[in-house]
C-alpha cells in the first residue's frame, strides 16, 4: 500500500492529533461489517393512542434467537429521541439500559415477549421522519430509519415481522384510521374516540410500516387482478382535493395491469391505499398496502397541473406500485443494497412510462435527467458506486446514482439479454428471493442464471463509481469499417484505479455518401481497448453509436459537422437524431465558452445548428413531442460537465453567455419559421390527441423568440397567458414572461398568484418560476420571496420550490459576486436544525467547487467552510459538507 493512503493512528502520532475525528463526528458504517441480527422478530403488536401532541405507543415484540447469528445475551433496540416509559420481558420488569439513543435489554432464553411503552409528540416533529403532523392529520415516514423515532426496534431492513396494529384516536379529528394490510375490526368508544385494528399478513421490515389518521376522503375504484382478486383501490386526500385524484387512480390501474403483462407480477392484498400529504421529504413511499405520497405526485387536473406534472404523477404512482414486488416482497438486506430495490424499480417505472407515452421521447427525458443529475454526482466529491461501501447517514444515499444509474445498469443487462431472457431472469429473482431481504449480488446471480448471461466482469458496475468515457476512432480497411474503442473510468474518491467494464453499445454504420442507413448491432466493449470490424453501407461512413443510450457513458469523438447534421436529419433511431443535435450544440457551445473556436468555426457551427433546427421544424414526419426534444438546447449543467471534464475547469458565466447567444442567433435566423410554428401549435385544442406535443413545441418556440425579440415575445406570452385553458400553456407563458423585463411580467405574476393563492402546489410553481427566471434581478427576487408570507422553511415543497429551483438557475446561483452561493449556504444553515434531510440535499450544488473556474471555486469552498465552522451540524449535513471539502 502506498504510504500516502496508509491510515495513521492519530493516538500514536501527535502531529495528526488535530485532524483526529472529534467525538461528535457521526461514525462511518461499512458495508463489509454486515452481520445478521442476533434475534428474529416474527411478530409485532403495536397499540397507538393517537393525538397531535401526545401519542402513546405500546409495542409487543415476539423475539427468537437467530440461529444464523452469533450468540447474544442482550438485544439492541434502536431509538431516536425516545425515552422508554416502561420495559418488560415476559411480563416482568427488567434491568434495561440506554446506550446513546438505543435501548439495550438483557435476554437469557431463546424466545421472549418484550413489551415497551413510549410517548412521542408528532406536532414537534419537523424532520418529517417517524410519526408527524401535517395539516391536522397524522402520518408516518419510516424509510430509511424513521421507525426508531416511533418505538424502540431493531431498525434494519433484514428483520421481517408480521404486524398487528390497533389505533385509537379522536373520531372528529381523525375520522379515517389507516394502516398496512387489511382492516380487521373497528368500533367507537364512549369518550368520542374510535379505534381500528389492522393486520398485514406479509412479513415486512419496519421501514415499510405506515399509519395515517385524519379527515380524509377517497376516490375509489376496484381493480380485478388476472387471477380474479378484486382489489379495492383508494386515493385518500382532503375533501377539497378530491376532484384532482382521477389521474392518480387511473395511473394506478394502468400500472397494476402493466406489471401483470410485462413482469408477470400480481398484487397480493385486497386493499391498496394511497394517501396524499403536503409535508413530505421526498416524492412518495411504498409502505405495504398504504403508500404515502407527496401531494405533488397525486393531485392533477388541467387547470392546475402541466402535462409534465401529469406524467410525473403517473410515473411516481407506478414506481411505488412496482415496489410491491421490487422492494416489499423482495426487500434489501441492508441499506448498502438500496439500489437493489430503487434501481430495479426506476427501470420498471421507466419501461412502463415508455409503453404509456412512446419510447423515444421518454428515453430522451431519462437521459437528460441522468446527464443533469447523475453525471455531475459521478464527477464530483460525492461520487459513489450504485452499491456504496460506506456511509455516515443513509439518507444521503438516496441519490441519482443509486436510483438512475442503478436503473441504467440493470437496463444494460436487459439490452445484453434481450427483453425475453431478461424476463426469465427477473422471474427467477422474484421466485428465489420472495419473502427475503436480498443483496445486489443475489439479483445479479438470478439474472445470470435466469437469463443465461455471464456477468462476472459486469459486477464491476456495482462497485466502481465514475462515468466511463469511450473514445472512438475509425478507419476504412478492405470494404469494412474498423472501429477502435478505448474506455477509461475516471478516478473517484477512494477509487484511484479502475478496471475496464463491459459496455454494451448499439451501433449502426450509415453512409453519408450513398445516403444509406446501415443495420444496427450490439457490441460489448469489455477491454480497455478493442477493435470491431463492421460492414460498410457505402462511402463516407458515419457511425451512430450508443443508440438508445444503451450504456451510461460519455462518447468522446470528433465527428465532422456534416456527419452530425446527417445523423440529426436522417438516423432511423430517433434517440440518435437527438444525440447528434446535442453533440453538434455541445461542441459548439463548449468551444465558445472555452474560447477555442476560430471566427470561421464559430460561424460554421452556428450555421449548422440553425440548419438542423430549420430541418427539425420543417420535417413533417416528426411528431411535435419529438420535435420539442430536438429544439431544446443542452442544459447549462450538462455543458458545464463537458467543459469541466478531466483536468479542465468549467466557467458557468461563459457557458451562460454562449448559450444565450446561440438562442438569440437561432431566434433571429428562424424568426419566420418560429412564428409560423408558434401559430400552428397555438391553434391545436386542449383535448386534441396532438395537443400535448403542440403545447411543448409552443413554449419552446416562444422561448427562442424571446431570446431574439423580447418585445414580441412579451406580447405573445401575455396573450398566451390570457387565453390559456390549461396550466401547461399558462405556466409556459409565465416562464417566458418571468425572464423578461417588461410591464406584462409583474401584471401576470400577480394575476397568477391571485388566482391560485389557495392552492399550495400552484403557489409552489409561482415561487419556482421566479427563482428559475432569466431576469437580471433574480437574486433580489428570491430574497424578497423568502420574506413572502407564504414562504416557510417547515414545508419541503415550498423550500424546494424557491431554493432548489434557484440552485438550479445557472445564472442566479453562479452569479460572479458569490451572492447566490451565500444564499444557498444560509438556507442550509437555517434548515439544518429543522429538517436535516432536506438541508443536506442543497450541499452538492456547492460541492462542485474543485471543477469551477478559480474565482467561483474559492467562493463555493468558502461557503462550505463557513457551514462546517458553524458546528452542531446534523449527521446528514456534516457528512455531505465534509465529503465535499475532502473529495
Ligand atoms: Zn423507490
Amino acid at each position: 500500500m502506498d504510504i500516502a493512503t496508509t491510515p495513521t493512528n492519530p493516538d500514536t502520532n501527535p502531529e495528526l492529533a488535530d485532524a483526529a475525528p472529534s467525538p461528535h463526528q457521526p461514525p462511518v458504517i461499512l458495508r463489509k461489517d454486515y452481520r445478521p441480527f442476533g434475534w428474529l422478530v416474527p411478530e409485532v403488536k403495536l397499540d397507538f393512542d393517537l393525538a397531535l401532541t401526545r401519542t402513546r405507543v405500546r409495542s409487543q415484540l415476539t423475539v427468537q434467537r437467530n440461529a444464523r447469528a452469533d450468540h447474544a445475551d442482550t438485544i439492541r433496540l434502536n431509538g431516536d429521541s425516545l425515552t422508554p416509559l416502561s420495559v418488560a420481558v415476559d411480563g416482568e420488569a427488567v434491568d434495561w439500559r440506554m446506550d446513546g439513543p438505543d435501548l439495550i435489554v438483557p435476554l437469557r432464553g431463546d424466545s421472549h415477549l418484550i413489551a415497551i411503552e413510549t410517548e412521542i409528540d408528532p406536532s414537534a416533529n419537523t424532520q418529517l421522519m417517524g410519526l408527524y403532523a401535517s395539516n391536522g392529520m397524522l402520518c408516518t415516514q419510516c424509510e430509511a430509519e424513521g421507525f426508531r423515532r416511533i418505538t424502540f426496534f431493531p431498525d434494519r431492513p433484514d428483520v421481517l415481522s408480521v404486524y398487528a396494529v390497533r389505533m385509537t384516536g379522536d373520531k372528529a379529528a381523525f375520522p379515517i384510521l389507516l394502516c398496512n394490510g387489511n382492516r380487521v375490526a373497528a368500533g367507537d368508544n364512549a369518550d368520542g374516540t374510535h379505534w381500528a385494528e389492522w393486520h398485514d399478513p406479509w412479513p415486512k421490515p419496519c421501514y415499510l410500516f405506515a399509519l395515517v389518521a385524519g379527515d380524509l376522503v377517497a376516490n375509489s375504484k376496484p381493480f380485478t387482478t388476472r387471477s380474479g382478486r378484486v382489489v379495492e383501490c383508494n386515493v385518500w386526500v382532503r375533501k377539497e382535493d378530491l376532484g384532482r385524484t382521477d389521474h392518480a387512480l387511473e395511473s394506478l390501474h394502468r400500472a397494476m395491469a402493466w406489471d401483470e403483462q410485462v413482469f408477470g407480477r400480481e398484487y397480493d392484498l385486497d386493499l391498496y391505499n394511497i394517501v396524499a400529504v403536503s409535508d413530505f421529504n421526498m416524492g412518495a413511499m411504498e409502505n405495504k398496502g398504504l403508500n404515502v405520497f407527496n401531494t405533488k405526485y397525486v393531485l392533477a387536473d388541467p387547470d392546475t397541473a402541466t402535462d409534465a406534472d401529469f406524467d410525473a404523477v403517473e410515473g411516481v404512482i407506478a414506481h411505488e406500485y412496482f415496489h410491491n414486488w421490487s422492494g416489499n416482497r423482495v426487500t434489501c438486506r441492508d441499506w448498502f443494497q438500496l439500489s437493489l430495490k430503487e434501481g430495479l424499480t426506476v427501470l420498471r417505472d421507466q419501461l412502463f412510462s415508455q409503453d404509456m407515452r412512446g419510447h423515444a421521447v421518454k428515453r430522451i427525458e431519462d437521459v437528460r435527467i441522468l446527464r443533469a443529475a447523475q453525471f455531475p454526482e459521478d464527477a464530483g466529491p460525492l461520487a459513489h458506486p450504485i452499491r456504496p461501501d460506506s456511509y455516515r447517514e443513509i439518507n444521503n444515499f438516496y441519490t441519482a446514482t443509486v436510483y438512475n444509474k442503478g436503473a441504467e445498469v440493470i437496463r444494460m443487462m436487459r439490452s445484453m439479454a434481450g427483453a425475453e431472457r431478461f424476463r426469465a431472469g427477473t422471474d427467477l429473482y422474484f421466485e428465489r428471493h420472495d419473502g427475503q431481504a436480498a443483496t445486489c449480488e443475489d439479483f445479479v446471480k438470478a439474472i445470470e442464471d435466469g437469463a443465461g448471461l455471464d456477468l462476472a466482469q459486469f459486477r464491476l458496475w456495482y462497485s466502481q463509481a465514475g462515468t466511463p468515457r469511450v473514445a472512438v476512432a475509425q478507419h476504412v480497411h478492405d470494404d469494412a469499417l474498423v472501429l477502435t474503442l478505448r474506455q477509461t473510468v475516471p478516478p473517484t474518491p477512494d477509487q484511484p484505479d479502475k478496471a475496464p467494464m463491459p459496455i454494451p453499445l448499439r451501433i449502426a454504420v450509415h453512409s453519408r455518401g450513398a445516403a444509406k442507413l446501415g443495420a444496427e448491432q450490439l457490441v460489448v466493449l469489455s477491454q480497455a481497448e478493442q477493435t470491431f470490424i463492421l460492414p460498410l453501407a457505402g462511402p463516407d461512413p458515419v457511425v451512430s453509436i450508443n443508440r438508445g443510450f444503451t450504456a451510461p457513458v460519455v462518447i468522446e469523438r470528433e465527428l465532422k459537422r456534416a456527419d452530425l447534421v446527417f445523423l440529426a436529419a436522417h438516423d432511423d433511431d430517433p434517440f440518435a437524431r437527438f444525440e447528434a443535435l446535442q453533440e453538434l450544440a455541445v461542441g459548439h457551445l463548449v468551444g465558445i465558452a472555452s474560447g477555442t473556436l476560430t471566427a470561421e468555426e464559430r460561424a460554421a457551427g452556428e450555421a449548422a445548428i440553425i440548419a438542423a433546427f430549420r430541418a427539425s421544424i420543417a420535417d413533417s414526419a416528426l411528431d411535435d413531442a419529438m420535435r420539442g426534444e430536438l429544439l431544446m438546447l443542452p442544459s447549462e449543467t450538462y455543458l458545464f460537465e463537458v467543459m469541466a471534464a478531466g483536468e479542465r475547469r468549467g466557467d458557468p458565466g461563459a457557458i451562460h453567455s454562449a448559450r444565450k447567444g446561440l438562442k438569440a442567433a437561432i431566434g433571429i435566423a428562424l424568426a419566420g419559421e418560429l412564428d409560423a410554428l408558434y401559430a400552428r401549435t397555438s391553434a391545436v385544442a386542449l383535448d386534441d390527441p396532438a395537443g400535448r406535443g403542440a403545447r411543448k413545441v409552443k413554449t419552446t418556440a416562444l422561448a427562442l423568440i424571446a431570446a431574439a425579440d423580447p418585445v414580441l415575445a412579451a406580447r405573445l406570452a401575455a396573450r398566451q397567458y390570457d387565453a390559456a385553458d390549461n396550466m401547461t400553456d399558462r405556466q409556459g407563458a409565465l416562464m417566458v414572461l418571468s425572464g423578461l423585463d417588461c410591464p406584462e411580467r409583474p401584471e401576470r405574476l400577480a394575476a397568477f398568484y391571485e388566482r391560485y393563492k389557495d392552492n399550495a402546489l400552484v403557489v409552489d410553481k409561482w415561487f419556482t418560476l421566479q427563482a428559475l427566471s432569466l431576469h437580471p434581478d433574480v437574486i433580489r427576487h428570491v430574497r424578497e420571496l423568502a420574506g413572502h408570507p407564504d414562504f416557510t422553511l417547515k414545508n419541503p415543497n415550498r423550500v424546494r420550490a424557491l431554493y432548489m429551483a434557484f440552485a438550479g438557475n445557472p445564472k442566479g446561483f453562479h452569479a460572479a459576486s458569490g451572492e447566490g452561493y451565500r444564499m444557498v449556504a444560509d438556507v442550509i444553515l437555517a434548515l439544518d436544525p429543522i429538517n436535516p434531510q432536506t438541508a443536506a440535499r442543497f450541499v452538492p450544488s456547492l460541492g462542485r467547487w474543485r471543477r469551477l473556474e478559480p474565482g467561483r471555486a474559492a467562493l463555493t469552498k468558502g461557503e462550505l467552510e463557513r457551514i462546517m465552522a458553524a458546528g452542531n451540524l446534523s449527521r446528514d449535513t456534516f457528512e455531505q459538507v465534509s465529503r465535499s471539502l475532502e473529495g
